[in-house]
């Protein structure tokens, strides 16, 4: 359509599969009733935010600070940045300063307003497949262009792959573990490895490569997996982030970005000007206002892992009755099994759906023959989901 631009129409031409999958949710609750279809394709945190946040939000209702509503300092509320920089500081166990902390709309507002801020136009940004798919969207939107290095068979990063792939193009990597869709973490060691490399490659474009850890799902993780830190390990390390999944706030849009403080201060300085500067002219303006002060006091705290831990359990184990091959999930809330024996993931999806059971297609991540499934879902549709998905399974044997 000429309503729209070339690279608009493409992309809604590949738009998500998540989004695909959604739409045919809703098309398969018409067809089948809602009490037969399974979805297990939508990673929406269900769990409603710790007490402290509600009682913030009552107290802001109640006696709202003056000039709450009004324009702000672009990088958000100083006692906000404040609340951010020590939880950032304390998870990574490295000292962050405030004024090093930009305030986002989510995670996504903060990749998009860093790639605005660092690429040029035609420059790499480095993925590691199976991966979050917007990220294409984030890099292109922005002139940058990326560049999927696979991963190894338990979907960990193939570091000679990923130094073979850098040219002098390569402006930043993006990591993210716990995984979106695997579900998997990184060996802590990983981020001072890949350091190394990115350092040489530093040196010879004469600019900074930057490894980008997206890690909305930090506090998602289970069985004491110590999760390693970007911004100990490496000099041009960045740390985007949002509180959409560890305090259930995916629709009020709060994150935040932040460079290592391993970076020279003029360097940080620099960046951080350049993310303000980006954040207004991108149209977030500021994240949310009334969200930063109400996450004062609760950043650190974690929806009900029990909630999760058990459902985790329930699939993995119910995937591995079914006799699929799959790497056992240790953090977010997915589970992403190869297809069976002969079957590609656009197949084992399409008879799966005909048996009410929603999952999202591997190829939408870029890695194809599998299929991801979440489990923020009520046990009884897993439970459910389960039964069929053996069904199908014994079907294809036959
Ligand atoms: N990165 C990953 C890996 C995600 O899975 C998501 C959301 O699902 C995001 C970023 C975006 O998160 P936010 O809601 O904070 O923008």
């Amino acid at each position: 359509s000429a309503f729209v631009s070339g690279q608009i129409n493409t992309a809604i031409a590949n738009s998500s599969w998540i989004r695909r999958m959604f739409e045919e949710g809703v098309t398969l609750r018409e067809k089948l009733g809602a009490e037969n279809v399974f979805d297990l394709s939508i990673g929406n945190p269900v769990l409603e935010p710790p007490q402290k946040f509600r009682d913030n939000l009552k107290k802001l209702a109640a006696n709202p600070p003056p000039g709450i509503h009004r324009y702000m300092s672009n990088a958000g509320f100083p006692d906000a940045r404040e609340e951010v920089a020590g939880y950032i500081s304390g998870s990574h166990g490295i000292k962050v300063a405030a004024d090093d902390v930009v305030l986002t709309c989510g995670a996504a507002g903060a990749s998009n307003i860093f790639m605005r801020t660092v690429l040029e136009p035609g420059d790499e940004v480095i993925v590691l497949p199976p991966y979050f798919v917007e990220y294409g969207a984030y890099v292109s939107q922005h002139g940058g262009r990326i560049v999927p290095v696979p991963t190894d068979d338990k979907f960990m990063p193939d570091l000679d792959a990923i130094r073979a792939a850098i040219t002098a193009k390569t402006r930043a990597i993006i990591l993210n573990s716990p995984n979106n869709p695997t579900g998997v973490i990184y060996p802590k060691d990983i981020y001072a490895k890949l350091g190394n490399i990115l350092r040489d490659a530093s040196e010879k474009q004469g600019r900074p490569v930057f490894m980008i850890s997206d890690e909305p799902y930090r506090r998602l993780a289970f069985d004491d997996v110590e999760i390693g830190s970007v911004l100990t390990s490496y000099e041009n390390a960045i740390v985007m982030s949002s509180f959409s999944k560890d305090l259930g706030l995916a629709g009020e849009r709060i994150g935040f970005v932040t460079p290592t403080p391993l970076m020279s201060k003029e360097a940080r300085q620099t960046l951080v000007n350049g993310l303000i500067m980006t954040n207004r002219t991108l149209g977030y303006l500021n994240a949310p206002a009334i969200i930063q002060k109400a996450i004062i006091g609760a950043t650190g705290q974690t929806v009900d892992m029990d909630w999760y831990r058990e459902r985790r359990d329930m699939l993995y184990s119910g995937l591995v009755d079914c006799g699929l091959d799959v790497v056992r999930p240790q953090g977010a809330f997915f589970a992403f099994p190869k297809t069976p024996a002969g079957v590609d993931d656009m197949e084992f999806t399409a008879k799966l759906k005909e048996e009410g059971v929603l999952v999202v297609p591997g190829r939408g991540f870029g890695r194809a023959n599998h299929v991801r499934l979440s489990y923020v879902a009520e046990k009884k549709t897993l439970e459910k989901a389960l039964n069929k998905i053996q069904g199908v399974i014994r079907g294809l044997k036959k």
